[in-house]
């Protein structure tokens, strides 16, 4: 080992020593552990199993059937063609998005994109999507925030998916957030809000990222515009699926 190396290493296990690594929710010890989520906040955090629905990925109860659409989706089709998310919006997975949007935890936004990734690669294999588009954050909300969790999560998952990060995508104008709108105030909140940027277009489909998928408002309203260039199917990966339609 070379004189620098040996240095490192001391340098490492010292700090090691005096931050021992603690989960990034309840800053418990991780216990040398690879992941900055402990795993009673794993626990926490509901996992989307099947059955959900075939389009938007709500949580449905009844028997797994693969092509089980759900009563919203079948009075209005989304725009977009599937939706899929890792986890639940509930319990532990709302503090956990939270904290990675709001307080910048970049190792926390990289883990919840690897468990973005690996849901495409076990339950939603989108076999003909070319691009990982990032829903785009207005300039101005960027700037507040320092940075913007939507491109850093489809950076991470283009490069785990080995798919072209393409960020498509630009926001027109400044929207209200969504959260305590009813779900057509949503849908007319973010109406011609997000156009196609001049970057060269995919010939296949897209693989839109955003933190969490609700009414899935945004996420049409995004489809519409890719759509309208040509670009489809439109497939969407959210950390979170909230479990109720608002
Ligand atoms: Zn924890
Ligand atoms: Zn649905």
């Amino acid at each position: 080992m070379t004189v620098v190396a040996s240095v490192l290493t001391c340098s490492r296990t010292l700090v090691d020593l005096l931050y021992p690594a603690a989960c990034l929710l309840c800053r418990a010890p991780t216990d040398g552990s690879a992941s900055p989520v402990c795993e009673s906040c794993q626990l926490a955090m509901p996992r989307s199993l099947a059955p959900v629905c075939a389009r938007c990925g709500l949580g449905l109860a009844g028997a797994y059937d693969a092509h089980l659409v759900c009563p919203a989706c079948q009075r209005h089709p989304p725009v977009f063609g599937q939706a899929r998310a890792p986890f639940v919006y509930a319990r532990a997975v709302p503090d956990a998005i939270k904290t990675f949007k709001y307080r910048g935890r970049h190792r926390l936004g990289a883990w919840l994109a690897a468990q973005m990734a690996e849901e495409v690669r076990h339950h939603a294999p989108f076999a003909d999507v070319q691009a990982v588009v990032p829903v785009p954050l207005h300039w101005f909300t960027r700037r507040l925030r320092g940075f913007d969790p939507p491109i850093a999560l489809a950076r991470t998952i283009a490069r785990l998916l080995g798919v072209p990060y393409v960020p498509l995508l630009q926001r027109t104008r400044w929207t209200a957030t969504q959260t305590r709108l009813s779900p057509s105030a949503r849908a007319r909140n973010v109406e011609g809000a997000f156009r196609v940027s001049a970057r060269p277009r995919p010939s296949g489909g897209v693989l839109l990222i955003d933190d969490v998928l609700t009414s899935g408002a945004t996420a049409n309203a995004c489809a519409h515009v890719l759509r309208r260039a040509g670009i489809q199917p439109v497939h969407v990966l959210t950390a979170a699926r909230t479990p109720l339609h608002p």
